[in-house]
Protein backbone atom coordinates (compact mmCIF):
# COMPACT_ATOMS: atom_id res chain seq x y z
CA UNK A 1 0.00 0.00 0.00
CA UNK A 2 0.90 3.44 -0.99
CA UNK A 3 2.69 5.88 1.95
CA UNK A 4 -0.38 8.26 3.30
CA UNK A 5 0.36 11.78 2.27
CA UNK A 6 -0.23 14.11 5.00
CA UNK A 7 -1.79 17.68 4.13
CA UNK A 8 -1.30 20.91 6.34
CA UNK A 9 -4.94 21.78 6.80
CA UNK A 10 -6.13 18.69 8.88
CA UNK A 11 -9.76 17.92 10.27
CA UNK A 12 -8.63 19.98 13.45
CA UNK A 13 -8.48 23.17 11.49
CA UNK A 14 -11.68 22.22 9.90
CA UNK A 15 -13.43 21.74 13.41
CA UNK A 16 -12.20 25.06 14.52
CA UNK A 17 -13.13 26.48 11.23
CA UNK A 18 -16.21 25.13 11.17
CA UNK A 19 -16.80 26.02 14.67
CA UNK A 20 -18.04 22.49 15.86
CA UNK A 21 -16.78 18.70 15.61
CA UNK A 22 -17.45 16.42 12.66
CA UNK A 23 -19.66 12.87 13.44
CA UNK A 24 -21.39 10.46 11.32
CA UNK A 25 -24.51 9.38 12.21
CA UNK A 26 -25.78 6.28 10.53
CA UNK A 27 -29.55 5.15 10.58
CA UNK A 28 -30.69 1.82 9.62
CA UNK A 29 -33.72 -0.13 9.91
CA UNK A 30 -36.25 -1.58 7.71
CA UNK A 31 -37.48 -0.21 3.97
CA UNK A 32 -40.34 2.38 5.32
CA UNK A 33 -38.92 2.23 9.42
CA UNK A 34 -38.40 6.12 8.68
CA UNK A 35 -35.06 6.46 7.87
CA UNK A 36 -35.02 9.37 4.73
CA UNK A 37 -37.84 10.83 6.89
CA UNK A 38 -35.57 11.20 9.91
CA UNK A 39 -32.26 12.18 8.07
CA UNK A 40 -34.01 14.58 6.31
CA UNK A 41 -35.82 16.11 10.24
CA UNK A 42 -32.45 15.60 11.77
CA UNK A 43 -30.70 17.12 9.12
CA UNK A 44 -32.80 20.85 8.98
CA UNK A 45 -32.24 20.66 12.64
CA UNK A 46 -28.67 20.51 12.85
CA UNK A 47 -28.51 22.83 10.08
CA UNK A 48 -30.35 25.56 11.18
CA UNK A 49 -28.44 24.98 14.74
CA UNK A 50 -25.77 26.35 12.19
CA UNK A 51 -23.90 22.90 11.65
CA UNK A 52 -22.56 22.00 8.31
CA UNK A 53 -24.48 18.60 7.27
CA UNK A 54 -25.25 16.47 4.69
CA UNK A 55 -27.61 13.45 3.81
CA UNK A 56 -25.85 10.10 2.43
CA UNK A 57 -29.12 8.01 1.17
CA UNK A 58 -28.90 5.05 0.32
CA UNK A 59 -31.40 5.29 -2.85
CA UNK A 60 -29.78 8.02 -3.72
CA UNK A 61 -26.34 6.65 -3.38
CA UNK A 62 -27.42 3.86 -5.56
CA UNK A 63 -28.32 6.45 -9.20
CA UNK A 64 -24.48 7.30 -8.91
CA UNK A 65 -21.69 5.57 -6.99
CA UNK A 66 -23.30 2.65 -6.46
CA UNK A 67 -25.27 2.38 -9.37
CA UNK A 68 -23.61 -0.85 -10.56
CA UNK A 69 -24.50 -2.85 -7.53
CA UNK A 70 -27.65 -4.73 -6.60
CA UNK A 71 -28.71 -6.52 -3.88
CA UNK A 72 -27.28 -9.80 -3.06
CA UNK A 73 -25.50 -9.72 -0.03
CA UNK A 74 -21.73 -9.46 -1.67
CA UNK A 75 -23.21 -5.98 -3.72
CA UNK A 76 -24.62 -5.15 -0.24
CA UNK A 77 -21.38 -5.72 1.68
CA UNK A 78 -19.81 -3.34 -1.09
CA UNK A 79 -22.62 -0.93 -0.62
CA UNK A 80 -22.01 -0.55 3.00
CA UNK A 81 -18.07 -0.28 2.53
CA UNK A 82 -18.74 2.61 -0.09
CA UNK A 83 -20.99 4.71 1.80
CA UNK A 84 -19.14 4.43 5.04
CA UNK A 85 -15.89 5.24 3.28
CA UNK A 86 -17.87 8.42 1.96
CA UNK A 87 -18.69 9.19 4.79
CA UNK A 88 -15.20 8.53 6.25
CA UNK A 89 -13.98 11.30 3.66
CA UNK A 90 -16.89 13.57 4.79
CA UNK A 91 -16.16 14.03 8.33
CA UNK A 92 -12.25 14.13 8.32
CA UNK A 93 -13.84 17.30 6.04
CA UNK A 94 -15.70 18.41 8.69
CA UNK A 95 -18.98 17.56 8.12
CA UNK A 96 -21.88 16.09 10.51
CA UNK A 97 -22.89 13.45 7.93
CA UNK A 98 -26.42 11.14 7.97
CA UNK A 99 -26.31 8.19 6.71
CA UNK A 100 -29.95 6.51 5.44
CA UNK A 101 -29.24 3.10 4.93
CA UNK A 102 -30.84 -0.25 5.36
CA UNK A 103 -27.70 -2.16 6.95
CA UNK A 104 -29.90 -5.37 7.16
CA UNK A 105 -26.53 -7.47 8.50
CA UNK A 106 -24.82 -7.37 11.60
CA UNK A 107 -21.40 -8.20 9.88
CA UNK A 108 -21.77 -5.03 7.75
CA UNK A 109 -22.69 -2.58 10.20
CA UNK A 110 -19.83 -4.11 11.87
CA UNK A 111 -17.83 -3.04 8.77
CA UNK A 112 -19.03 0.25 8.76
CA UNK A 113 -17.99 0.53 12.44
CA UNK A 114 -14.59 -0.67 11.77
CA UNK A 115 -14.31 2.19 8.81
CA UNK A 116 -15.59 4.90 11.19
CA UNK A 117 -13.51 4.19 14.11
CA UNK A 118 -11.93 6.72 14.42
CA UNK A 119 -14.69 9.13 14.07
CA UNK A 120 -17.74 10.37 16.30
CA UNK A 121 -20.15 7.87 15.38
CA UNK A 122 -23.73 7.21 16.36
CA UNK A 123 -25.50 4.07 15.16
CA UNK A 124 -29.36 4.17 15.28
CA UNK A 125 -31.86 1.34 14.42
CA UNK A 126 -34.87 2.29 13.75
CA UNK A 127 -37.19 0.16 15.23
CA UNK A 128 -40.52 -0.63 14.06
CA UNK A 129 -42.41 -3.49 13.17
CA UNK A 130 -42.69 -4.70 10.03
CA UNK A 131 -46.35 -4.92 9.30
CA UNK A 132 -46.12 -1.05 10.29
CA UNK A 133 -43.89 -0.59 7.92
CA UNK A 134 -45.54 -2.42 5.32
CA UNK A 135 -48.49 -0.11 5.79
CA UNK A 136 -46.73 2.96 5.36
CA UNK A 137 -44.69 1.24 1.98
CA UNK A 138 -43.29 5.13 1.15
CA UNK A 139 -41.95 3.45 -1.63
CA UNK A 140 -44.41 1.25 -2.83
CA UNK A 141 -42.58 -1.38 -2.42
CA UNK A 142 -43.52 -3.89 -0.22
CA UNK A 143 -46.40 -4.38 -2.52
CA UNK A 144 -43.83 -5.42 -5.25
CA UNK A 145 -41.96 -7.59 -3.39
CA UNK A 146 -45.47 -9.09 -2.11
CA UNK A 147 -45.99 -9.68 -5.82
CA UNK A 148 -43.23 -10.81 -6.77
CA UNK A 149 -41.96 -8.00 -8.71
CA UNK A 150 -38.60 -7.53 -6.52
CA UNK A 151 -36.53 -10.20 -5.44
CA UNK A 152 -34.11 -10.02 -2.22
CA UNK A 153 -36.41 -7.46 -0.34
CA UNK A 154 -35.06 -6.93 2.63
CA UNK A 155 -37.96 -8.23 5.54
CA UNK A 156 -40.09 -10.00 2.81
CA UNK A 157 -37.33 -12.44 0.71
CA UNK A 158 -34.15 -11.34 2.19
CA UNK A 159 -33.30 -11.32 6.14
CA UNK A 160 -32.81 -7.89 8.45
CA UNK A 161 -30.62 -9.35 11.42
CA UNK A 162 -32.15 -6.80 14.62
CA UNK A 163 -28.68 -5.77 16.23
CA UNK A 164 -28.08 -6.43 20.10
CA UNK A 165 -30.07 -5.11 23.05
CA UNK A 166 -27.51 -2.79 23.58
CA UNK A 167 -27.57 -0.88 20.31
CA UNK A 168 -28.92 2.67 20.22
CA UNK A 169 -32.71 2.23 18.92
CA UNK A 170 -35.81 4.78 18.44
CA UNK A 171 -39.05 3.18 17.86
CA UNK A 172 -40.87 4.90 14.72
CA UNK A 173 -43.71 3.07 15.50
CA UNK A 174 -44.02 4.67 19.33
CA UNK A 175 -43.09 8.35 18.58
CA UNK A 176 -43.75 10.90 15.98
CA UNK A 177 -41.05 12.28 13.54
CA UNK A 178 -40.44 14.99 15.92
CA UNK A 179 -39.67 12.94 19.03
CA UNK A 180 -37.29 10.39 16.97
CA UNK A 181 -35.25 13.50 15.99
CA UNK A 182 -35.09 15.03 19.39
CA UNK A 183 -34.05 11.68 20.73
CA UNK A 184 -31.42 11.20 18.50
CA UNK A 185 -30.09 14.99 18.79
CA UNK A 186 -29.78 14.65 22.36
CA UNK A 187 -27.45 11.11 22.04
CA UNK A 188 -25.17 12.91 19.31
CA UNK A 189 -25.06 15.74 21.70
CA UNK A 190 -23.79 13.39 24.63
CA UNK A 191 -21.08 12.01 22.11
CA UNK A 192 -19.82 15.24 20.67
CA UNK A 193 -18.83 16.79 23.98
CA UNK A 194 -16.91 13.36 24.40
P1 LIG B 1 -37.24 4.57 4.81
O1 LIG B 1 -36.31 5.66 4.38
O2 LIG B 1 -36.79 3.87 6.07
O3 LIG B 1 -37.58 3.60 3.71
P2 LIG B 1 -39.25 6.61 4.73
O4 LIG B 1 -38.70 7.74 5.52
O5 LIG B 1 -39.17 6.69 3.24
O6 LIG B 1 -38.62 5.25 5.25
O7 LIG B 1 -40.80 6.39 5.06
C1 LIG B 1 -41.31 6.37 6.36
C2 LIG B 1 -42.77 6.72 6.29
O8 LIG B 1 -43.33 6.58 7.60
C3 LIG B 1 -43.01 8.16 5.87
O9 LIG B 1 -44.16 8.21 5.07
C4 LIG B 1 -43.23 8.88 7.20
O10 LIG B 1 -44.04 10.03 7.06
C5 LIG B 1 -43.92 7.81 8.03
N1 LIG B 1 -43.71 7.92 9.49
C6 LIG B 1 -44.67 7.85 10.43
N2 LIG B 1 -44.14 7.97 11.68
C7 LIG B 1 -42.81 8.11 11.51
C8 LIG B 1 -41.74 8.28 12.44
N3 LIG B 1 -41.93 8.33 13.75
N4 LIG B 1 -40.50 8.39 11.94
C9 LIG B 1 -40.29 8.32 10.59
N5 LIG B 1 -41.26 8.18 9.68
C10 LIG B 1 -42.52 8.06 10.12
Amino acid sequence: MQARQNFTITEAHRTAHNGHPSAVVWLYGLSSSGKSTIANALEKRLFEMGNHTYCLDGDNMRQGLNKDLGFSALDRLENVRRVAEVAKLMADAGMIVIVSLITPYQEHRSMAMEILKNERFLDVYLECDLSTCERRDSKGLYKKARAGEISNFTGISDPFEVPTAEAFRVNTSKYDVNECVIRIAEELRLRLKN
